[in-house]
């Protein structure tokens, strides 16, 4: 078959899928002279010579949203050693994406002020560095994804899945990403930030004493830092991240995405915004 044939049986389905309004739809994807298809609308009509699979199912998509169908969320997993900048990163993406932010970090300390079951048996792992086990997590962020809310807007899982155990567990439930954005960041950067991080109980706001403390004199008042913030700590807390790391990023390899985190937000920020714009139109 030929390179033009392909493209025109593609369109041709193409339009089998959409309705009325597909036709108009032009975009300007290839330098390829235009192919002549009959339409229902008029004798003739411009389109596309579609070069790959991908672009042709990120525009099937698309037309299926004009259509009335609802575009699936898209559904992000960030990972990152310890104060590589996750948290800073996760507010942008939300705010752009309007998907549900899971950070297992604040479900795991929310569990443990409110002594359920879960913080009890997370509570002296974290206040060590050490990860909580897998079978106290695990069923918590199962439980979570399966809420309505995660369904609707799509999902940003912020420090889960961990460890192995963790990945496989979210394969065997069916659950699965368009996109894993990993941080990295230097293990010396990393403690010099931990040390320093400090956060705005009122806002939730994280500041550094040293590269980003507030301008308020009333916020800098009340700057809590996190027990687990201390360099004794964070030695464990990168030990165990050094740890599990390669059996993480390896149950992802088809999304990765490496970002440098060892630069300003907001240039990490762009970096991954990038990232997930591509993510998105494939999702
Ligand atoms: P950080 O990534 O900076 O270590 P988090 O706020 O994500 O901080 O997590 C704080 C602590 O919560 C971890 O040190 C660990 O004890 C626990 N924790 C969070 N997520 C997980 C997880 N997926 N598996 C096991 N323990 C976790």
């Amino acid at each position: 078959m030929t390179t033009t044939t392909m493209n025109l049986l593609r369109v041709l389905v193409l339009l089998g899928v959409g309705s009325s309004s597909v036709f108009g739809f032009v975009v300007p994807i290839t330098t390829q002279p235009r192919l002549k298809v009959p339409s229902t609308n008029t004798n003739t009509m411009d389109c596309l010579c579609i070069q790959t699979p991908e672009t042709f199912s990120s525009l099937t998509k698309i037309f299926m949203a004009s259509d009335g169908e609802e575009a699936s969320p898209i559904k992000i997993i960030i990972a990152g050693a310890p104060a590589s900048g996750k948290g800073t990163q996760c507010e942008t993406i939300k705010e752009k994406f309007g998907v549900v932010h899971l950070s297992t970090g604040d479900m795991l300390r929310a569990a443990v002020a409110a002594q359920t079951e879960v913080g009890k048996s997370a509570k002296e792992y974290m206040d060590s560095g050490k990860l909580v086990p897998d079978e106290v997590i695990i069923g918590v962020v199962k439980d979570r994804l399966a809420e309505e809310d995660c369904a609707k807007q799509g999902w940003l899982l912020d420090g889960f899945p961990r460890t192995q155990a963790q990945a496989k567990a979210l394969e065997d439930a069916g659950v699965s990403a368009d996109c894993f954005l990993f941080l990295n960041v230097p293990d010396e950067v990393l403690v010099e930030r931990v040390v320093g991080r400090r956060t705005d109980p009122e806002t939730g706001k994280i500041y550094h004493m040293t590269f980003s403390p507030p301008a308020d004199e009333a916020v800098l008042a009340r700057l809590e830092q996190r027990s687990d913030d201390t360099e004794e700590k964070v030695v464990v807390r990168l030990e165990q991240f050094h740890a599990n790391v390669k059996a993480v990023k390896d149950s992802y390899t088809e999304i990765s995405v490496m970002i440098d985190g060892n630069r300003k937000p907001g240039d990490v920020s762009n970096d991954i915004m990038e990232a997930l714009d591509k993510a998105k139109a494939n999702a």
